[in-house]
């Protein structure tokens, strides 16, 4: 229970702002009371403010042309109309409430404002989204829905009205009523092009203007199709020409991708951006390795059948620096890796971009990882890991999605989907799998002359440091199950070991046999699409060993994450 929080007293006005859809549409999502009232802030708020590190994210702008530069200003200004959408469909009482506190020089407010830009919200993803001033519990229909709306009755509602069903569940339209009482009523279903449009057309008109200012025909090409999608909600075509990009220099993430905060029905999508810079010398490295890829997949310690040939296929990889971010991308946690877009016809035609941000990896590292492997690993070997192995272990593991069996075959040699024969388990064990896989292709570039011999334990000190990091979250969701099981299994076989000092230390000459052993258990789990084994194997290693939490809960004064601050201010309109 929470000791009741500090009042802050504040007028808070609200202004006019460009909510003209909504209001017409439906009243309730604007929310119309007044805010002149006292505001409760939950008392702990300076500490759940420092777990995250402010840190600096420039835009290094030496080596850009002044129409380069020019081109990216325009970028930036086309990414914050999809922030002023993005506030709208998470939160828009959140919204009002951090413009009201713009010009408050109260230092609890300013902290305040702070912390609602971070969640992008009031509800605190540290807390299981529970308010963190207010007590207003989060909506699951956030901005998306009618309050009060459930999933049976949009349910109910298609199963009266089956020709609306596409519109309904549409990832790119918001829901609205008509009449107000919940039942009877008509639900309206707005195409994001037409409720978002005050921001859209704008957003479009920057990205057209940034197309001019662009020297690679393909990027400016990609801008203009995104800039008609936004206009249509079709993504389909400037997905593909996004796809088509050859190393651009400069890239771009802007569209409605991500599903996540949708808590009604898991199908609308928030709007995310952000602006890449090709870093030239690490996507270079990874080029280096990456037509190992195939002979990898040939390596693994399954049958034949279960490896598929990867010879001639190819997925686009950059690695890039973001400076700025906004929307799903710029609240919350912030994104290391992503792998673009979700569309399965896209995936059909020409597979997805596999993106490596390389100075929020760089920033995960310094102030979350390396800071955490200090107070759970012996010194020498905290020392070992490093920003460099944890990026090639996160390209590893991104790669190693893609490799391993492409089909089950049971026992009477029927071929299945992998994820429907293993059930629910199966997404903690595919991420096991491109963990452990990931681990065993490092030693595979280090056997075979392509990686250095003498960083081979770099690498394996910055993946169990990572694994720190991870187990902090618990084995809630696929990430965590998936690394709680392979520390269990290394403690479990000596690869890691418990010192009396509560730390924990690898052995780094069992570290390669345990790892081989580990991934052909999860390869033979999905090749033969046993639910049983999987379900079993995860069960026993999912508990995390009491004197583990224990050192992890000395760890509280390491952040859980950064707080980007960019060469361009922070803006919501
Ligand atoms: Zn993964």
């Amino acid at each position: 229970m929470k000791a009741p929080g500090f009042v802050l007293a504040v007028a808070l006005v609200i202004t006019s702002t460009a909510f003209s859809v909504f209001s017409q549409t439906n009243q309730q999502a604007v929310g119309k009371k007044s805010h002149s009232a006292d505001l409760v802030v939950v008392p702990d708020l300076k500490q759940r403010l420092g777990r995250f590190r402010q840190v600096q994210m420039p835009l290094h702008s030496a080596g850009l042309s002044p129409r380069e530069q020019k081109m990216i200003a325009k970028l930036v200004e086309a990414c914050r109309y999809l922030d002023d959408i993005y506030w709208r469909q998470i939160d828009p009482e959140g919204l009002e409430l951090y413009q009201s506190l713009e010009a408050s020089k109260d230092p609890k407010l300013v902290e305040l404002r702070r912390y609602l830009w971070i969640n992008g919200s009031r509800f605190d993803l540290l807390d299981g989204e529970k308010p963190f001033v207010g007590s207003e519990p989060m909506s699951l229909g956030r901005g998306f829905y009618p309050q009060g709306l459930t999933s049976n009755q949009v349910e109910q509602y298609v199963k009266e009205h089956p020709e609306e069903r596409a519109e309904i569940y549409s990832p790119t339209t918001i829901l609205r009523s008509q009449g107000d009482q919940i039942n009877g009523r008509l639900l309206v279903a707005i195409p994001y092009h037409i409720a978002y449009r005050s921001f859209l057309e704008p957003a479009a008109a920057d990205l057209r203007g940034a197309a001019d200012l662009s020297a690679d025909p393909g990027f400016a090409n990609y801008l203009r199709l995104r800039a008609d999608a936004l206009l249509t909600d079709d993504y389909f075509k400037s997905d593909i020409a996004w796809l088509e990009l050859k190393k651009p220099k400069f890239d771009l993430i802007f569209a409605p991708y991500e599903s996540y905060d949708d808590t009604l029905l898991g199908v609308k999508t928030t709007y995310g951006a952000s602006v890449l810079v090709r870093n030239e010398e690490e996507s270079h490295k990874m080029e280096a390795f990456q037509k190992y890829v195939a002979d990898i997949q040939d390596a693994l310690p399954v049958p034949e059948r279960d490896r598929p040939s990867k010879h001639g296929l190819e997925t686009p990889m950059e690695v890039v620096d973001a400076p700025f971010r906004t929307g799903d991308l710029g609240h919350g946690y912030q994104a290391v890796a992503d792998n673009l877009p979700n569309d399965p016809r896209v995936h059909e035609l020409k597979g997805s971009k596999k993106l490596f941000f390389k100075n929020f990896m760089d920033a995960r590292v310094n102030y979350v990882i390396l800071p955490l492997a200090k107070y759970m690993m012996p010194q020498r070997q905290a020392a070992q890991a490093s920003a460099e192995g944890y990026l090639l272990g996160t390209i590893m593991h991104e790669i190693c999605h893609g490799l391993g069996p492409g089909f089950a075959h049971n026992a009477s040699g029927e071929k299945l989907n992998i994820r429907e024969a293993i059930g629910p388990i199966y997404s903690g064990l595919e991420e096991a799998k491109a963990d452990v896989v990931g681990m065993f292709s490092l030693k595979w570039l280090v056997d075979h002359g392509v990686l250095p011999k003498e960083k081979l334990q770099e690498y394996y000190a910055s993946y169990v440091a990572g694994n720190f990091r991870t187990l902090r979250f618990g084995a809630a969701e696929a990430h965590g199950q998936a690394e709680m099981m392979e520390f269990n299994y290394y403690l479990e076989h000596g690869a890691v070991k418990r010192e009396a000092s509560g730390k924990y230390s690898l052995d780094f000459e069992k570290m390669p046999a345990q790892i081989e052993s580990l991934a052909k258990e999860l390869l033979e789990m999905e090749a033969t699409g046993d639910r049983a084994r999987a379900e079993a194997w995860f069960k026993k290693y999912d508990v995390i060993p009491p004197e583990l939490q224990q050192s992890l809960d000395k760890t509280v004064s390491v952040p859980v994450d950064v707080d980007p601050i960019f060469s361009f201010p922070r803006k919501v309109r």
